[in-house]
């Protein structure tokens, strides 16, 4: 790498809160959210002509196996931080999806949403026992997931795109699977997966009544309130920070310059930084250590490993804690298992290299880390 990007990677460490402790993060999002339902689904909807191939979350999304989980965990236990912790996870978590049958039932006219763990049901003897193991990650501290919306869906534009008969949503629909890319020709959808996209202020309404529901239904299902949000899809307008400031949000992860919607065709462009609070208290947080190892077109990112490496280096250097961000994308493997056990050597060699320059690293949940540095 040459001086030049060092130089960039420590300026981008600049702003916000400083640490002398070494402390590692790590931002996954998406657990809990439906994508692709499985390989039936996948060829299904391939067949019927949906570019299935074209973006990662097509070809490789869908919920984590036993298998997924058993397997990572793994990974994560392969490294101990000198207090004998191992590296832990902080998904960003949706705590349900739509109830397909009770929507169809309904004549489309209705939203009706279902906990995750009524839809792992449906998954089969793969995902049986996921749930178990998600509170078993809790409990070792290897999973400490926050939240990411109730769905991860824009429900008013899903149900919109029903509604009116949209081709490439019913048959998504139909093979009970969301948020796909579009069949050729087919009218293109904007912000499917947004939570909180919005165009018309007042559409923020029922977004707060989702919200209060979600995270109660986080509480009930996991055990503790989340503190922690983002945005799916890292959309959304300030006008909900009181509402999640009520609910028990007190850190919110964004990213570092964004133009938020108000809605009315309104926007508010704001820079942000690692501790920086808004104007009900609640501090900003901002990764600095992209992870993907693989791309949005499905290639294999060859640099993950050594670019987050830079990116980790420069955020010690400048006193940063080391907040690496990924997608349960690259580790679920019941479409295409090969990428997962790829992404996960990537992520044991990211981890084992991690120890071996830094010994006295720190491995956190984000709500450990914010509650130290911020
Ligand atoms: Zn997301």
């Amino acid at each position: 790498m040459s001086l030049k990007d060092d130089i960039i990677r420590d300026i981008k460490n600049l702003p916000g809160k400083k640490t002398n402790r070494k402390i590692v993060c790590i931002y996954i999002d998406d657990y809990g959210s439906i994508r692709v339902k499985d390989k039936k689904a996948y060829e299904t909807l391939k067949a019927a002509g949906l570019p299935m191939d074209s973006t990662r979350y097509s070809k490789f999304d869908t919920l984590a196996s036993v298998e997924d989980l058993q397997m990572m965990f793994e990974v994560l236990q392969s490294v101990k931080d000198p207090q004998g912790h191992y590296a832990c996870l902080t998904p960003y978590a949706n705590i349900a999806n739509p109830d397909f049958d009770k929507i169809r039932e309904s004549g489309f006219t209705q939203y009706f949403r279902e906990p995750f763990t009524e839809t792992l049901k449906r998954y089969g003897s793969s995902h049986e026992g996921s749930y178990e193991l998600w509170k078993q990650g809790i409990a070792e501290h290897l999973f400490h997931p926050e939240y990411h919306g109730t769905e991860h869906i824009n429900v008013l534009r899903f149900m919109q795109a029903l509604q009116r008969g949209h081709k490439t949503s019913h048959l998504a629909f139909d093979n009970e699977s969301v948020a796909l890319p579009i069949i050729p020709g087919d009218e293109p959808l904007k912000h499917e997966s947004t939570v909180f996209y919005i165009e018309k202020a007042e559409e923020n309404e029922s977004l707060k009544e989702d919200i209060r529901v979600g995270m109660r239904m986080f509480e009930e299902l996991l055990g503790y309130r989340p503190k922690q949000f983002t945005p799916g899809a890292g959309n959304y307008s300030p006008a909900l920070h009181g509402v999640l400031k009520e609910e028990g949000i007190d850190y919110i992860n964004v990213q570092r310059y964004f133009p938020y919607p108000l809605g009315d065709g309104k926007y508010v462009k704001k820079f942000l930084s690692n501790g920086k609070k808004n104007e009900v208290g609640q501090k900003y947080v901002v990764r600095n250590c992209a992870f993907e190892p693989y791309w949005d077109n499905c290639k294999r990112n060859d640099n993950a490993v050594a670019g987050c490496l830079e990116n980790v280096a420069a955020a010690f250097r400048m006193h940063a804690p080391a907040i690496i961000s990924t997608h349960r994308v690259n580790f679920v493997g019941s479409l295409e298992a090969s990428h997962r056990d790829d992404s996960l050597q990537q992520l044991k060699t990211l981890l084992q290299e991690i120890t071996k320059r830094w010994p006295d690293v720190e491995f956190m949940d984000g709500t450990q880390m914010c509650e130290i540095v911020f």
